[in-house]
């Protein structure tokens, strides 16, 4: 008897349980939607020119590895700050916005997390979008948040229900923290239009809730400033207080380096400098302070006008090639009779909700070899010029 002997095993992660399907099957065009990282035309997780030339520029004069204060790398967070809330950001220059590296999107929500637990106290709820990335419900359930769901994705339309999603704001207590995602919603793919941002914004403003924006695929969509649309939008309508926990993991190509950031708006200077305390003592609480490469390797990129611009450029490639695979999807299901999936062309970032049902799903697995979520989210980016072809026929032939 083991003091652990009692015991049991987690609950296999669902995606990377199909990960390992894959992985074991010996089926030579075997394809994989199911990934949630960018891969390119190679399949491969590409390592970006920009990224590249700072890491060798490193290299050429290491440097040594003391700890980074407890809220991060400064330029790092400066570099954050400008490319969410814009380089003219009345906010920023109001010092109403704190900005603190994390490891990665999640080390952002978790930290965020736990803080707003402290602040609310045990009232402290949050509305999530129905459906959510998964880990958003992992993560404030374990810190202490009662949950709430608001309505989001219509699967009659394949768009937004925007009644039912502003019906449920309405209602919501003031102070509920709301978690959007700012651009490439995963795992529907299916994004508010700017019009609806304002709306939305002005429940959120209008009903005293607090607005979580989560930015995960920045660039991913329409280009950096674009798809911080939400965060501008917030600052511009006046709302005090509001939240963004931001990643670069695939907007940087830099999954392993756990690269993210919490900012927090306050009403004032003063209001910002405690919040900023308060996210120090947070960290400090959870694992005392991130780590130096990564936080380097995004800052000098982002400080360098030359890098910044090839970043861009990068960027705009990965953009691109999603795009392109959403077209030519597109166009080649509807060459085999299957018109219906045009949809595809409206969804944004790298994952669509496809509308494949679960029977679907195991028929491309079982008889094609093509991995896909259960709930019928496939990875726009796993397509390349080698697979398209196999897969739009494997899809038409299960719709039919
Ligand atoms: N938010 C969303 C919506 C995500 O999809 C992800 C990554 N899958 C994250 C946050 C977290 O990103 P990171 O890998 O940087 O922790």
């Amino acid at each position: 008897m083991s003091l652990f002997t009692h015991v049991e095993a987690a609950p296999g992660d669902p995606i990377l349980g199909l990960t390992e399907q894959f992985l074991a099957d010996p089926r030579p065009n075997k394809v994989n939607l199911g990934v949630g990282i960018y891969v390119d035309e190679q399949g491969k997780v590409p390592l970006l020119e920009c990224v590249r030339e700072v890491e060798t520029r490193l290299a050429r004069s290491p440097a040594p590895r003391s700890y980074l204060p407890i809220d991060g790398l400064p330029a790092y967070n400066r570099a954050t700050g400008k490319l969410l809330f814009g380089d003219d950001s009345p906010l920023l220059a109001a010092g109403r916005v704190v900005t603190a590296q994390t490891i990665g999107g999640s080390g952002a929500l978790r930290v965020a997390a736990d803080l707003l637990r402290q602040i609310f106290g045990a009232q402290a709820r949050i509305a999530i979008s129905n459906p959510s990335w998964g880990n958003h419900h992992v993560i404030f359930r374990s810190a202490g948040f009662e949950l709430l769901e608001y309505r989001y994705y219509d699967p009659a339309s394949k768009g937004i229900d925007e009644a039912g999603l502003l019906a449920d704001l309405e209602v919501l207590q003031p102070g509920t923290v709301v978690l959007l995602h700012g651009c490439c919603h995963n795992p529907t793919g299916v994004d508010l239009d700017a019009n609806q941002w304002h709306r939305v914004v002005a429940v959120l403003k209008e009903r005293r809730l607090l607005p979580f924006i989560d930015l995960a695929y920045q660039g991913f969509d329409r280009g950096t400033a674009r798809d911080a649309l939400a965060v501008r939008l917030l600052g511009e309508a006046g709302v005090e207080n509001f939240v963004v926990a931001n990643s670069y993991s695939k907007s940087f190509s830099l999954y392993g380096e756990r690269v993210g950031a919490l900012s927090f708006v306050g009403a004032d200077r003063d209001e910002a400098a405690r919040l900023l305390t308060r996210i120090k003592a947070t960290i400090r609480a959870n694992y005392s302070s991130p780590a130096t490469h990564g936080a380097l390797l995004v800052s000098g990129v982002l400080e360098s006008d030359d890098l910044r611009a090839r970043w861009e450029e990068e960027l705009g490639h990965m953009r691109g090639r999603i795009h392109a695979m959403r077209a030519a999807l597109v166009e080649k299901l509807a060459a085999r009779g299957a018109p219906q999936y045009g949809f595809f062309v409206r969804q944004a970032g790298m994952f669509s909700y496809s509308g494949l049902t679960k029977a679907q799903v195991d028929r491309l697995r079982e008889e094609y070899a093509i991995y896909a979520l259960t709930s019928g989210r496939i990875c726009i980016a796993a397509l390349n010029e080698a697979n398209l072809d196999y897969v739009a026929d494997a899809i038409a032939a299960v719709s039919r």
